[in-house]
């Protein structure tokens, strides 16, 4: 029923509209049109404002021919950089870029999928249940279209993000994270000719980095500083630095505890050379935490899991379900409160210019929905 070649095909078109985060609408309007010719109703919502993007969200909807609750499939439209004048290339089964590019296959493959699989439906004549079909902007940027999502257009309570590598895998649980960001100030002053009366807020930042736990802390922990700037020229001691990071954990109170750790290590820093120079008013400290998206559980007994294992089942397959490190337009979806399963397209080495897709993982990621939708259509979970 799937059939491979349209698929790709599909992918490919896809794939060679350029759609960077807060561009996605001339790849938004493409998608739109095609899911109208299948027999949806689009919508697009109004968070265009609220994330900046040229278009907002899509929410699509297929109507179903028999009476369960709606479904919901989700994937995002935008892509990382460099994303202009992609090639795909089909070699030996597999799909890549030319090379100068990303491909795309993250997430665009779970957009062609769900083409495929509503494709078919409609060809084949299907049973099947409402869809509504959520294509989120800006997901690379830190979720803001699923986080601007008006989420009066959705009534589906459960459904599936296509957004992972392993088409073997269920995503049932991703971490909470906060960003953190320090701006540390001392005082510029003449490197050579007075270097007494500069307070250096490199050397400050370098101690305080140098105390904060960084790396895997414990299996569903991790921390992370990933942006340093600071400094004016190698003869002034610098008089500010702007230091940025993030901790991660499946724990709340781990998270909470390892963000503390982080605010500690530059604060105490800032406080000793206080203590040391004698002064009240350098150097300082500024800092901001801001949760970045919090976590998703979905225990084994979820509906949206048994109906997945089960409709694996029913193609002879076994799925596992995953835990990662990784936060995605789920997270959104879980705090909603609409329990959102992650499905793998096949997708690998994303955001590197290696990117690929094999095309028999994206079959059988779309083969897999396709037999998700028809157990759910039976009302059986
Ligand atoms: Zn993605």
């Amino acid at each position: 029923m799937i059939q491979e070649a349209r698929l790709v095909e599909t992918f490919m078109a896809l794939a060679r509209t350029a759609s960077p985060s807060r561009q996605e609408g001339h790849l938004a309007r493409e998608i739109a049109g095609r899911l109208q010719t299948l027999g949806a109703t689009v919508e697009e919502d109004n968070s265009r404002p609220a994330t900046g993007s040229d278009t907002g969200n899509l929410v699509a909807r297929i109507q179903g021919n028999t009476a369960v609750a709606p479904l919901l499939l989700n994937a995002h439209m935008d892509t990382v950089e460099p994303c202009r004048g992609v090639q795909p290339v089909l070699q030996a089964g597999v799909i890549t870029a030319s090379g100068d590019t990303i491909l795309g296959a993250d997430d665009k493959s779970a957009i062609a999928i769900i083409l495929e699989v509503l494709t078919v439906l409609r060809e084949e004549g299907l049973t099947h249940g409402p869809l509504e079909v959520v294509l989120t902007t800006c997901e690379e940027i830190g979720l803001l279209g699923a986080k601007h999502l008006d989420t009066r257009l959705v009534t589906a309570r459960a459904g599936f993000a296509l957004d992972a590598r392993d088409p073997e895998g269920l995503v049932t649980r991703a971490p909470s994270a906060n960003r953190l960001h320090f701006r540390v100030r001392g005082q510029d002053a003449h490197a050579g000719a007075a270097p007494e009366e500069g307070i250096n807020a490199i050397a400050l930042a370098a101690a305080a980095i140098q105390r904060t736990p960084l790396g895997r802390l414990d299996a569903e922990t991790t921390c992370n500083i990933g942006i340093i700037r600071g400094g004016l020229a190698t003869n002034i001691v610098p008089p500010e630095v702007e230091v940025a990071g993030e901790a991660r954990s499946h724990d709340e109170a781990k998270l909470e505890a390892v963000t503390n750790a982080m605010v500690a290590a530059f604060g105490d820093v800032v406080e000793e050379q206080r203590a040391l120079l004698g002064r009240s008013d350098a150097p300082s400290l500024e800092h901001r935490v801001e949760r970045d998206f919090t976590r998703f559980h979905l225990a084994d007994g979820d509906p949206v899991v048994r109906l997945a294992l089960k409709a694996a089942g029913k193609l002879g397959r076994e799925l596992r379900c995953k835990t990662t490190g990784g936060g995605s337009d789920a997270n959104v979806f879980f705090q909603n409160g609409i329990p959102v399963g992650v499905l793998g397209t096949g997708m690998r080495d994303v955001h590197t210019l290696r990117e690929s897709i094999a095309v028999a993982d994206m079959v059988r990621c779309a083969e897999l929905v396709l037999a998700i939708l028809d157990l759910h259509a039976t009302g059986n979970q």
